[in-house]
């Protein structure tokens, strides 16, 4: 799809309330075209390795943060100085896009929207090739409903990732990776 630089963001489109998916989520308060830009996901830009000291995985029972990988050196943390973005929840079968876009992130409609239908993108969740059955459905279970749910908000497998996956087993796992949302280059 084409995507136009330096839209504006849309007002009035949305509104955060409770959702049946998880906690709060966000919701269309008129129809919305396909290519709407809707908000910027907005927090503090800290370093990979700033973002892996705040949130251990392996402490925490259920995953709940608010990571967005930008790149390779800057990872938004929404916990601090968030947004309306981070209440957005995650689906297999999306209706938004988080685009990434001279290093900003913005959450665009990738089809036309009803009002009232919950905002949702694919969080993709970042992997680093070590991920156990376990995490992958327990620890990081998505539960969005769809048909085509791929039981993980863990980012899909590739073929070439699926091979490195199976040799990753083999070698003890290290629990280090913090995962985060991560989107599409612009
Ligand atoms: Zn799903």
């Amino acid at each position: 799809m084409a995507r136009s630089k330096g839209k504006v963001i849309a007002e009035n489109a949305y509104k955060i309330k409770s959702s049946k998916i998880a906690g709060r989520g966000g919701f269309a308060t008129r129809a919305i075209k396909k290519g709407e830009r809707l908000m910027e996901y907005l927090g503090e830009r800290v370093s990979h390795a700033v973002a892996d000291s705040r949130y251990d995985d392996a402490k925490h029972a259920l995953h709940h943060t608010f990571l967005f990988a930008v790149n390779r050196s800057v990872v938004i943390d929404a916990a601090v100085h968030g947004n309306d973005a981070r209440f957005l929840n995650h689906s297999c079968a999306p209706n938004c896009e988080a685009l990434i876009e001279k290093s900003r992130v913005f959450i665009e409609a990738i089809r036309d929207i009803v009002k009232g239908e919950e905002l949702l993108y694919d969080y993709a969740y970042t992997r680093d090739g070590s991920e156990t059955d376990e995490e992958e459905f327990q620890l990081y279970a998505c539960r969005c409903g769809a048909k085509s749910c791929r039981g993980t908000i863990l980012a899909p497998l590739s073929k070439a990732e699926l091979k490195k996956r199976a040799a990753a087993a083999k070698k003890r796992h290290h629990p280090r990776h913090t995962v985060a949302r991560t989107g599409h280059a612009g």
